[in-house]
């Protein structure tokens, strides 16, 4: 059937825009990690579009407005670029989620696609929600997926709650990341995915994601990680055979602390039991046009451009943060205080060795002649004396502030405990391994020396 020739003129310039968007993003694929963090997708083009302005503009605009009926049209059906309704997209979100899909994607063949969320725990829920479809799954069996135990407080409760007990979904667990025996003798048929965190929050855990790559892949369901802690400076997961990504931005990649925000970040062509094909082709863009449409989890524009603005600096200073926090680990663990340490980088932590294989500085060999692991600046470590003591411990502390986030420029602390993983029960806790006396701490920016007094003033 012949296009209306108002529509034929709306597919030529959606065309147009395409081209050039695949231009600069083949652009900045040739570009080194901090290159691509600086200008990600706004390019030439988009500064003619936004009267020269040297940074991305913050578009608050609810709505975009179409010329007519044909223009409308077009757009809603998905045939050409446009943002339409800032719940599903926005220009601002738009320049966010490319510069995080070219970070996530360095070193990467491929084509990833990002979707950004109003939180992490959005981006969770979209990332794992879509396999929990009955479409497809065989009837009158559960559904069930496999999970390590050691994971974010919320993302626990999510699980148990939300989707094992309301929901009536077999939540397998696994206790410990490093057994790929025990991940395996999880999986059967009914598997719908796999998750993980790598290192984990609070415990560091680490898991081996080419082998569990290898699982999944086995058994034709994707495997997803949450790789927050880590950030992309420092672990891609996606290059290491991971279908699926999640960040909280909130955390290291939001380092200044104004905004709660999450990203999922998907390869293109992924294996999945259930739903629909399209889901397969481009996972994150199908979140974003269906469920995510309907859901509305969307990101506020402000939120958006707060990030793109700590997102430049990601690299550098993932790597000075790393160091302070290798420094504080090594005083932690020598300290008659403490009992023990949670810190990938230190030779003694369990999967040590795994981290080191997996956790590598991008472009560590421009500064450093050699590439460089680097390990992040969340460690956590229980003290002699338990519970009661680590609390007195806390409050003692008087330079690094007590709360319950981190990834943040200022150095804080916390008892997962009776925080960030009360919600979760004793029960849940000893299933994720998070001990009651166990104090975690976020490495900030201050001086390394001034954070070693104030520990171990504290610890005395
Ligand atoms: C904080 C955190 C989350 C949740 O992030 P929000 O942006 O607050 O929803 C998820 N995963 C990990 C590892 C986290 O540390």
């Amino acid at each position: 059937m012949a296009e209306a020739k108002e529509v034929e003129e709306y597919l030529r310039r959606g065309e147009a825009l395409r081209t050039s968007e695949t231009q600069q993003r083949a652009r900045m694929r040739g570009m080194k990690f901090d290159t691509r963090a600086v200008h990600g997708m706004y390019g030439l083009e988009a500064l003619q579009q936004n009267n020269g302005s040297i940074i991305e503009p913050l578009f608050l605009s609810s709505a975009q407005a179409f010329e007519n009926s044909a223009h409308l049209e077009t757009a809603l059906a998905y045939r050409i670029p446009a943002w339409t309704y800032s719940r599903y997209a926005n220009p601002t979100v738009y320049y966010l989620e490319e510069t995080l899909a070219l970070l996530e994607g360095y070193g990467f063949d491929g084509e990833l696609t990002a979707c950004a969320k109003a939180s992490s725990m959005a981006a969770i829920v979209m990332a794992t929600q879509p396999f929990l479809s009955l479409e497809g799954g065989a009837a009158g069996k559960a559904m069930n997926f496999v999970t390590s135990a050691q994971i974010y407080g919320g993302a626990f409760t999510l699980f148990s709650r939300r989707y094992g007990e309301e929901r009536g979904v077999e939540v397998r667990w696994v206790r410990n990341p490093l057994d790929l025996d025990e991940w395996a003798s999880r999986i059967d048929p009914e598997t719908r995915f796999v998750y993980a965190e790598m290192p984990s929050n609070p415990t560091l855990a680490v898991c081996d994601i080419p082998a569990l790559t290898g699982l999944a892949c086995q058994h034709g369901i994707p495997l997803i990680v949450d790789s927050t802690v880590a950030t992309p400076a420092l672990l891609r997961p996606i290059q290491l055979g991971a279908d699926i990504v999640v960040h909280s931005l909130s955390k290291s990649i939001g380092i200044s602390g104004f905004s709660i925000a999450g990203a999922l970040l998907a390869r293109r062509g992924l294996s999945s039991r259930v739903g629909p094909e399209e889901l397969r082709q481009d996972f994150a863009l199908h979140v974003k046009r269906l469920p995510f449409r309907d859901f509305g989890p969307g990101l506020s524009p402000f939120n958006a451009l707060m990030l793109l603005n700590d997102l430049r600096w990601l690299r550098v200073r993932m790597d000075s943060l790393s160091r302070s926090a290798a420094k504080i680990a090594e005083f932690l663990q020598a300290h008659p205080q403490v009992e023990q340490v949670y810190y990938p980088g230190l030779a003694t932590f369990p999967g040590h060795a795994l981290a080191r294989r997996l956790m590598w500085l991008a472009d560590g060999e421009g500064e450093y002649g050699r590439p460089v692991n680097r390990y992040g600046h969340l460690l956590s470590f229980t003290v002699n004396g338990g519970a009661e003591r680590a609390k007195r411990t806390l409050d003692r502390l008087q330079l690094i502030l007590r709360a319950a986030d981190l990834g943040r420029i200022k150095s804080l602390a916390t008892i997962p405990a009776i925080s960030t993983h009360q919600q979760q029960g004793e029960a849940g806790r000893s299933l994720g391994g998070v001990p009651p006396h166990l104090i975690r701490l976020n490495v900030g920016g201050e001086h390394v020396d001034d954070l070693i007094a104030d520990l171990d003033q504290a610890l005395r």
